[in-house]
């Protein structure tokens, strides 16, 4: 691992590696831009990728969303005048007998409608769609219809669907919304929120009330239902979601009641913000026009009220009994009837990881409208610049404190605290500020942080290498770094059972050198010498600067006759080379070279240096610019 850490090490020092390195990265920039712009396969695949990661992170966010969810409640509750009149599964068992399978025939709902108005009920919605006419029961569908249209507080609703027919109905205009949409994003014509056709529910009910509400819901793609749209548009003109209808309403009613002109239709703005309003509401939508829905969870808060306990309560009053709920009890209360029964399967997964009826999810569209509290999401510019802010932050951090272990815990910290601040902001202010990308972000900022620490610490801790084992004028190896290397030698060589061979280089006259043309010109013979010395040695062997004017090479896995080669070769090299003083002025200079070879010349780096040292005097006798001639081998002993 430490291996291939210091090859990357040395990569990134090389500066020729550094510019290869560079042109590769900008190469890849190029393809990878130059490919996003050019419509071939690849360019495909690649926007296809970054699609799906994309979405990879967006579904993440989802999850994050729904877990924030599932955090308990204290500020937001039900609304206790809410309520959801169910369509249970007892209800389906008990009244099987007296009105028959379900669904049953419309008197019951007359009577349901009948029994709550007289109590005083603020409005009634009924989540069920009363497709066609019932045979042999027209008349309940009749008198149905005319209750209906009695009460202006009472609504149904209806269907859109893209299905395409011959003659796609007209529905009343008392029917439309006038939107006034100045959001540039949200446009109902290019969305899935456009419709072609409608399922009608029955003609009279068409023609005796306008209470009529559109009940189309999509999941997102994950089939978890988290937002709903409150218009819909059907030949160019907008309709109201049934929940969103008798919100508008009630508001209406109950808050503005001076507002009311029963010719005008309801007026809407969507500002460029996203914002759905009307009156004092301001309800954000994304950029599909769907509102996101903030849930009064994770424990069920709505009440429901069996079906069947009003019917058993208008039959007790009918036989002059004590209901179980009198009418009173629906006094100034929201009622929503719908099917609850599981057996009927009109149910939505919901973040609360709970299955919701749908009309749960009607009651809490209304209840999201009437307390102005649905969920914002942030924009995704605020995202943006959140991951930027903890960018900078956690790079700061990793810039400033010097304690990788502090570095780390203050990241982990920044997370944690980023992430409390999220649930913070959903629980209290319902604001869904990102949670994936800018985790990611401070991962990514502490992971790049770290790599980069590494590298300049390691590049510190080569140049502080370097000038401990090198020597500043020559660049040659230093003395220390010489007696280890003679040491480490001397036992590959033992274990290999192999040689190698030590030579002493001295300047010849270099005193004089000096004094002639001064010390400057010294340093840079002696520098060339050193450069020249590099030059002509193997990639395995090592040259360093004994001291003064003497240097030593060390040629690995070379025996003695060898070694006086390679000594006489490099004489001769010196010998032959010109130095430069200055620009103009260029000189020669020799050298004496002694000769010694482990094992055969001295087993331990002293009696090496020594041999060497005799083979050096005995050329600066012999005259100079030579390799000294070889001692007496003396008669060693293997060191144990
Ligand atoms: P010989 O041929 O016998 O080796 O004669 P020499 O003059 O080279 O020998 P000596 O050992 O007497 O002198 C060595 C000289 O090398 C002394 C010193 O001025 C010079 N010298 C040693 N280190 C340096 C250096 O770093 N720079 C310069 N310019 N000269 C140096
Ligand atoms: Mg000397
Ligand atoms: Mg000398």
């Amino acid at each position: 691992m430490n291996e291939i850490l210091d090859k990357i090490k040395q990569f990134f020092n090389e500066k020729k590696y550094r510019y290869i390195y560079l042109i590769i990265v900008l190469a890849i920039i190029f393809i990878f831009s130059f490919s996003l712009t050019s419509s071939n396969k690849f360019s495909r695949n690649i926007k296809h990728f970054l699609y799906n990661v994309g979405q990879f992170f967006e579904q993440t966010e989802l999850k994050t969303h729904d877990l924030r969810c599932q955090l308990p409640n204290r500020k937001i509750k039900a609304n206790p005048n809410v309520v959801i009149l169910s369509i249970d599964d007892t209800s389906l068992e008990v009244l099987e007998e007296q009105y028959g399978r379900y669904p049953w025939k419309r008197g019951i709902y007359v009577d349901i409608i009948e029994y709550m108005q007289a109590g005083g009920v603020d409005s009634i919605a009924f989540d069920l769609m009363f497709l066609g006419y019932r045979e042999g029961a027209k008349d309940q569908d009749i008198l149905l219809a005319s209750t209906l249209g009695k009460y202006k507080n009472t609504y149904v609703s209806m269907n859109f669907d893209v299905r395409d027919a011959e003659h796609p109905p007209d529905i009343s205009e008392a029917l439309i919304y006038n939107v006034e949409n100045n959001s540039p994003n949200i446009k109902f014509a290019d969305t899935k929120l456009e419709f072609t056709n409608c399922r009608l529910i029955f003609d009279d009910i068409l023609k005796k009330t306008d209470k009529i509400g559109i009940i189309n819901f999509f999941r997102d793609d994950d089939g978890i239902s988290r937002r709903v749209n409150v218009l819909f548009k059907y030949k160019d003109y907008l309709y109201p979601y049934l929940a969103f209808k008798v919100a508008y309403d009630y508001i209406q009613n109950h808050e503005n009641p001076d507002n009311i002109d029963s010719q005008k239709r309801p007026k809407i703005v969507i500002t460029k913000n996203n914002e759905i309003t009307f009156f004092n509401r301001k309800i954000p939508v994304d950029n599909s026009g769907a509102m996101l829905l903030n849930w009064y969870g994770p424990s069920r808060t709505f009440l429901h009220i069996p079906f069947w306990q009003v019917i058993k309560s208008i039959n007790d009053v009918k036989k002059g009994k004590d209901p179980l709920i009198p009418p009173e009890y629906f006094k100034n209360k929201v009622v929503f009837v719908g099917v609850t029964a599981t057996s009927l399967f009109d149910i939505k997964t919901t973040p609360l990881d709970r299955i919701y009826p749908g009309v749960e999810l009607q009651t809490t569209v209304f209840n999201n409208i009437i307390d102005n509290n649905s969920t914002r999401r942030a924009k995704p510019i605020v995202d943006f610049s959140i991951c930027i802010i903890l960018i900078v932050l956690t790079a700061v951090i990793a810039i400033k404190v010097k304690s990788s272990i502090t570095t780390s815990i203050m990241t982990i910290l920044i997370t944690a605290f980023y992430i409390i601040l999220a649930c913070y902001l959903f629980k209290e202010y319902f604001i869904w500020i990102g949670l994936v990308n800018p985790v990611i972000s401070i991962i990514l900022t502490f992971t790049v942080m770290y790599i980069i620490k590494y590298l300049l610490k390691s590049r510190d801790f080569e140049h502080t290498y370097k000038l401990a084992t090198t020597d500043g004028l020559t660049n040659l190896y230093n003395h220390r770094y010489f007696q280890d290397e003679m040491i480490r030698s001397i036992e590959k060589a033992n274990k290999t059972k192999g040689h190698f061979t030590l030579v002493l280089v001295d300047i010849d006259f270099f005193k004089k050198f000096n004094d002639t043309y001064g010390h400057q010109a010294g340093d840079a013979v002696l520098k060339q010498v050193a450069e020249t010395l590099k030059k002509s040695v193997r990639p395995g062997d090592l040259v360093a600067r004994y001291g003064g004017e003497e240097m030593a090479i060390i040629f690995a896995d070379t025996d003695l006759e060898e070694g006086i080669k390679l000594a006489d070769n490099i004489c001769k090299i010196i010998a032959a080379k010109p130095f430069k003083l200055s620009d103009t002025v260029e000189k020669h200079v020799t050298i004496s070279l002694g000769v010694s070879t482990y094992p055969q010349c001295g087993l331990t780096p002293t009696e090496l240096i020594e041999f060497s040292d005799q083979g050096l005097y005995r050329a600066k006798e012999g005259g100079r610019n030579q390799v000294g001639a070889i001692g007496e081998l003396p008669d060693l002993k293997p060191l144990k």
